[in-house]
């Protein structure tokens, strides 16, 4: 896990097992809790192994806690670090040490929202690129607009685009043929059970035969995420992250550009397989399947 430093500005150290926190040159062990005072919390740990609290009054074994600096009460001699389990932090120092986690917290989260911002930000070159190979040689703008003339123009019967819609939304690809029972059959089978049948058996005795899979039905209701993802939405954050100055923003702005920044990549994957669902769906063997089986769709 990573250090903070002792100004909560930079992430210096880090420690992976319980040798590397009782070798740091300011570590002390059986610490007087009473006689010092909580500074900051420098990291929060958990260690494979168990190890002992730092505190004079309580050297619990624990995997998960805290390394903290700390300072004497008297303020004479210089500060040091300690470590502290996980429960006894608060229960000895109470709120205070409610707050310094939420401290750290934000200390070390600023840190490195800066820093995927910044990695981020040395990218978008990288991303406005991918949006450029996604549109052209990906053949995204293409795909677009052959679903869409396909959809609005010509192509597929007006009619079914709500029943493919509907077929999008449940990822409800096969088509059926709808072979109903003979007269005959239900005869025989309502002698057989001494009794009508009922509608639910009267469907149990139509019969479902395979016509085909339709490819791509997904594009129907996508198919404009393509336009909307890769011509508006991305290039304009993208232009937006160009402008930013990280070093700037305040822990708020930060968290929420790290989550647009770290939606990105699931943002282009999206994008993607809109992309192959409109190349699959525009085919024309696909198209005049759906046309010649209309009635089942
Ligand atoms: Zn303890």
């Amino acid at each position: 896990m990573d250090i903070l430093s002792d100004d909560g500005t930079q992430l210096a150290e880090r420690i992976s097992n319980w040798e590397d926190i009782f070798s740091r040159p300011r570590y002390q062990k059986d610490v007087d809790h009473d006689a010092v005072q909580l500074v900051r919390i420098l990291g929060h740990y958990t260690m494979e192994e168990v190890g002992s609290c730092g505190l004079s009054n309580c050297h619990q074994p624990h995997k998960k806690g805290f390394l903290v600096l700390c300072k004497p009460q008297n303020g004479l001699a210089n500060h040091f670090e300690t470590n502290i389990g996980n429960q006894c932090g608060k229960n000895i120092f109470g709120v205070t040490f409610d707050e310094q986690t939420k401290n750290y917290n934000i200390e070390r989260n600023t840190i490195l929202y800066r820093d995927s911002l910044v990695d981020a930000i040395c990218k978008v070159d990288d991303f406005r690129q991918r949006v450029h190979v996604l549109l052209k040689d990906e053949g995204g703008e293409a795909a677009y607009a052959r679903v869409r003339n396909a959809i609005k123009i010509r192509g597929i019967d007006r009619s079914l685009v709500s029943k493919l819609e509907r077929r999008a939304k449940n990822g409800d690809v096969e088509v059926f043929l709808r072979i109903a029972a003979t007269k005959r059959d239900i005869d025989l089978e309502e002698s057989r059970m001494g009794r009508k049948l009922s509608a639910e058996e009267l469907e149990d005795l139509t019969q479902h035969e395979s016509l085909g899979r339709i490819s791509g039905v997904r594009a129907v209701t996508n198919y404009e995420k393509i336009k909307s993802e890769l011509k508006v939405e991305l290039p304009q954050l993208l232009d937006e992250l160009d402008e930013l100055k990280p070093e700037e923003l305040l822990y708020n702005d930060l968290k929420s550009w790290s989550k647009r920044i770290g939606d990105l990549d699931s943002r282009f994957r999206e994008v993607e397989k809109c992309i192959d669902d409109c190349k699959r769906f525009s085919v024309a063997s696909n198209i005049e399947f759906i046309n010649a089986n209309k009635e089942w769709i």
